[in-house]
């Protein structure tokens, strides 16, 4: 059978769907359909300065939770709002194995966060590590994944080894603020013989109230690196 034969034949038995919506792509469609394409929840200013969270309004320079806490990363950015289609999007990748749909996220960080990298100028891009038990559960790694598709489409150097998740943590959801922050003490260990060069870019799919970044970020800050940037899919707003 000839190549054109086989993806014809493909396409019928398994048709290329939406990630946003899961509606049936044609065949010269790009990676969402039409109609999801003119919707995407961007993020949009006014944009909280640390964390990137979308302000409600004008006059605030900051969130209510950085007015309140003081990072140890130095900024970061999300691009889309972790709401409606959006979220459902990113829980079927993640529950329901559709690691097909990271090509589609990855992309959207490239180009729509391509202004903050060319800002930061990330001398290596660290995925957000997940712990073992919930990767063997999952199957993939969310952040490797993206990390890698982010690498390909940038040309910023990957460094997935240095950083590693050494303790099983709970799941940060269904905690507190404060149980959030001593579930993640020293969660993070950075290989000292490491040669990352900062800036570091973090990557991760979602930023919720930080406290895995600060953690993070408190484990590079004893190595020396203190230029700590992050860029996700999606956080939520402020
Ligand atoms: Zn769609
Ligand atoms: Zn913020």
């Amino acid at each position: 059978m000839g190549k054109a034969v086989l993806d014809f034949v493909l396409d019928l038995l398994y048709p290329r769907r939406c990630p946003v919506c899961e509606g049936i792509l044609g065949r010269n469609q790009g990676r969402i359909c039409v109609s999801c394409k003119e919707h995407l929840p961007y993020i949009h200013e006014p944009l909280c300065k640390k964390c990137g969270k979308q302000l409600a309004k004008e006059e605030q320079e900051y969130c209510a939770d950085c007015e309140k806490t003081d990072h140890l990363f130095t900024c970061g950015r999300a691009i889309f709002l972790y709401e409606k289609d959006l979220r459902r999007s990113v829980q079927r990748m993640k529950f329901q194995n559709h690691r097909e749909y990271l090509d589609f996220y990855a992309e959207e960080m490239a180009r729509a966060g391509e202004k903050y990298l060319l800002a930061w100028k990330p001398k290596a891009i660290l995925p957000v590590p997940m712990n073992r038990r919930k990767r063997r559960e999952r199957g993939f790694d969310q952040s490797v994944l993206l990390a890698r598709k982010l690498r390909d489409l940038t040309g910023i150097p990957l460094d997935e080894k240095s950083l590693i998740r050494i303790r099983y943590t709970m799941p940060q959801k269904e905690l507190t603020a404060k149980e959030r922050k001593s579930n993640l003490k020293d969660a993070f260990l950075l290989d000292p013989d490491c040669k990352i060069q900062e800036p570091v870019l973090l990557v991760d799919d979602i930023y919720t109230t930080g406290s895995t970044m600060d953690a993070i970020s408190r484990e590079l800050r004893e190595h020396g690196i203190r230029e700590i940037y992050f860029l996700v899919l999606c956080a939520g707003r402020s």
